[in-house]
């Protein structure tokens, strides 16, 4: 088997779990070994029954008492077992399984890992999982994988999958030895094992670090043949200076910050000068990015040359779309703005590759529809990319290359990332900072609080709401998963209790997995105000503005990175009014409480960012990466400063020394990189 059959090529996937599997986005082998657990988990050592105590979990080695009973409540069977382990009894429980009756008879003395819970007078273990001496042994040693889950799949079945996967599929090893070597790197194969089912703490940290070497790596590598070929590139659509946007912005109905106006002076200079604009723009969120790339676009349209806006979702296209339309009317303009993202229909989606193809002054906004085969553009001129970490750097090549000639590049991005890394990471461009945020905003107040403040926040919520503010509440689950934490909240359940809760204010809740036309309406009806309360998950983390809403409030706090917690919460404090953000925090973990404090004192993305990562230790970086940074699914890169810098060299090494001997060229290097830009190419026509 190889690592790029479908999983359905996997003993006991058939086509029921091949579809659970590709909701999660695997679709092949390969997939699955990439797909990395969002943490571990350790399994507790033994206790005595009688130190045990309420609401939390533990191991015990018991003796099952007399013969466990089945009983038939209105809704489901529950098996009940009294178990003994000299120190102490306590009662044992499972729901809905009245077959492991006979495995208890059988087996006698087990041992029991679950959640206490204190009912009737004694101590009750739920759910626990049963295991034979042996296989808790094994279990002991190692780190327990969790995963990404969805209705269906249960963390145990999708652990045994992945094990089948790791023995089935072979893959050869395309770092060169000789790299591995110098940064005693474990080989390929071994790392991805580790990194599912490490021994320990060490193996873990170790396979971490070969992981994200690659990702580095090849990160890199991708990129500086993309810079390779475009180089300095002289500007095929000279613009002579002409006053046109200072003339706008007397119609702003704001004036700019001194930032924003050096920034927008540097961008115009590049349209302007002798090569093509190739540029990143960064600015903390609501520093007011947007109507840069507006005035820009607008300039363009009017030296009658197109120019294209790419968004990471299809909610933030429409945002775009619709702030867009808006400018024109109030700069009294009247240049075409086009929508293409994967939402439209069939026939929709013709018409405006047909218009794309004819006007020739038209600003286009869209998702990674922009992208694809299909669309041909005019007279593309500029293509501006927005929120650029969700990007990678293959798709921002695509997109310049939809130009006949190659078009200015501009990418946007919010995340602060210090300057040393953004020369590595984005090493083919110029760099324009706007580092100021609009005068008029009050700062947002903050606070961290546990989960029995959750009511007390849901009336504050309501005294906004009758204020006529809105309000955004996030969870890290769509739905409620069988068998992972209960403890985490769902948007679809806390909707109905929220609505329960808050019955004269209207809720609705968005997700990810909704279909976009769904998605769309929900935006459109928020940003209209009909919908006072969102429940949502991350997706509304990036580019959302809405700026009436004043109260972000954030369940489970603890499960987010630092950077991402800033991202959400710069979803509010966009408008005059003072805004909050409510972080619960449901864990009583210290190490979370100390990094919630972080935001809880400071409202700086590129202060928190650096505070965040003196705080961590090798062992905290699971579950709290930085929001989606890149194409990186392991590597953060400020975590992983170090390794960054090593690839780096180790990148330019290689280009300089395969360019100046081709013979040098590393044959299954090269062979992976094509075979990842083969994949790139099927995926974005998909
Ligand atoms: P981001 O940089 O995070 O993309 P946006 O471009 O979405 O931020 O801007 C956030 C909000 O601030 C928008 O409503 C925008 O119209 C407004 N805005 C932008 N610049 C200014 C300014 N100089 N003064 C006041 N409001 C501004
Ligand atoms: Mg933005």
């Amino acid at each position: 088997m190889s690592r790029t059959d479908s999983v359905a090529c996997l003993h006991g996937v058939g086509p029921k779990t091949e579809k659970l599997f590709q909701k999660l986005g695997v679709y092949t082998v390969e997939d699955m070994l990439l797909a990395f657990p969002r943490d571990y988990r350790k399994i507790p050592g033994i206790t005595d029954i009688r130190e045990i105590s309420a609401e939390r979990e533990y191991a015990v080695n018991v003796r099952i008492e007399g013969t466990p009973v089945v009983k038939n409540t209105s809704r489901m069977q529950v098996l009940l077992a009294r178990v003994s382990d000299g120190t102490g009894v306590m009662g044992a429980v499972w729901y809905r399984m009245p077959y492991l009756k006979n495995q208890l008879m059988a087996q006698r003395e087990c041992i029991l890992i679950g959640r206490v819970v204190y009912k009737n007078g004694r101590y009750e273990m739920e759910q626990p999982e049963i295991l034979d001496r042996q296989k808790y042994q094994e279990m002991a040693e190692g780190l327990q994988p969790i995963y990404n889950l969805t209705k269906g799949i249960t963390n145990r079945q999708y652990s045994k999958y992945v094990k089948l996967a790791l023995q089935e599929a072979g893959g050869t090893d395309y770092l060169p030895l000789d790299i591995r070597r110098r940064h005693n790197l474990m080989a390929q194969s071994d790392a991805l094992t580790r990194i599912h089912f490490p021994e320990n703490m060490d193996q873990l940290v170790d396979a971490r670090r070969r992981l994200v070497f690659d990702e580095f790596f090849l990160f890199l590598l991708q990129m500086q043949r993309f810079k390779e070929h475009t180089g300095r590139i002289p500007n095929h659509f000279p613009l002579e200076p002409d006053g046109f946007c200072e003339r706008l912005l007397q119609k702003l109905p704001f004036t700019l910050t001194d930032a924003q106006l050096r920034a927008l002076g540097e961008l115009e200079r590049d349209l302007e000068g002798a090569d093509t604009m190739q540029r990143l723009l960064q600015g903390d969120v609501g520093s007011g990015k947007t109507i840069l790339a507006f005035l820009l676009m607008a300039r363009m349209a009017a030296s009658g040359r197109q120019s294209a806006i790419m968004a990471p979702t299809e909610v933030l296209a429409k945002q775009h779309y619709d702030t867009f339309c808006q400018w024109m009317k109030q700069f009294e303009l009247d240049f075409p703005v086009l929508l293409l993202t994967g939402a439209l229909t069939a026939k929709q989606k013709r018409e405006v590759y047909e218009r794309i193809a004819q006007e020739e002054n038209a600003l286009i906004v869209g998702t990674h529809a922009l992208i694809q085969e299909k669309v041909s553009y005019r007279n593309l001129a500029l293509v501006v990319t927005d929120e650029q970490h969700r990007f990678g750097v293959r798709q921002r090549e695509t997109f310049s290359d939809k130009g006949m000639e190659q078009p200015h590049v501009l990418v946007m991005s919010a995340t602060p990332i210090p300057r040393t890394l953004a020369i590595i990471l984005y090493g083919d461009l110029d760099i324009s900072v706007v580092d100021e945020l609009p005068a008029r905003r009050l700062p947002i107040k903050n606070c961290v609080v546990g989960g029995q403040k959750r009511e007390t926040s849901w009336n504050f919520i309501r005294g906004e709401v009758e204020k006529g503010h809105q309000a955004y509440i996030i969870c890290p689950l769509v739905e409620a998963d069988e068998d992972g934490d209960t403890e985490l909240e769902d948007v679809v359940s806390y909707t109905k209790k929220v609505k329960k809760y808050l019955p004269g204010c209207s809720a609705a809740f968005l997700h990810g997995k909704m279909n976009n036309s769904e998605k769309n309406q929900i935006m459109e009806d928020f940003a209209a105000g009909k919908i006072q309360i969102l429940v949502s998950t991350t997706v509304i983390e990036v580019g959302i503005n809405v700026p009436n809403a004043t109260v972000m409030m954030i369940e489970n706090a603890q499960r987010f990175g630092l950077a991402q917690l800033h991202q959400l919460r710069g979803r509010v404090g966009r408008g005059d009014a003072q805004s909050y953000c409510i972080m619960i925090n449901t864990s009583n973990n210290e190490g979370a409480q100390k990094r919630l404090d972080i935001l809880n004192h400071s409202n700086d993305g590129f202060e928190i960012a650096s505070k965040d990562l003196k705080m961590r230790g090798p062992g905290d970086f699971f579950g709290i990466r930085q929001s989606g940074m890149l194409e990186f699914r392991l590597a953060d890169v400020y975590q992983d400063a170090g390794l960054l810098m090593l690839a780096s060299d180790e990148a330019k090494e290689y280009i300089s020394r395969s360019m100046e001997n081709p013979d040098d060229a590393d044959e299954m290097l090269e062979a992976e990189l094509s075979r990842r830009y083969n994949l790139y190419e099927k995926r974005i026509n998909l």
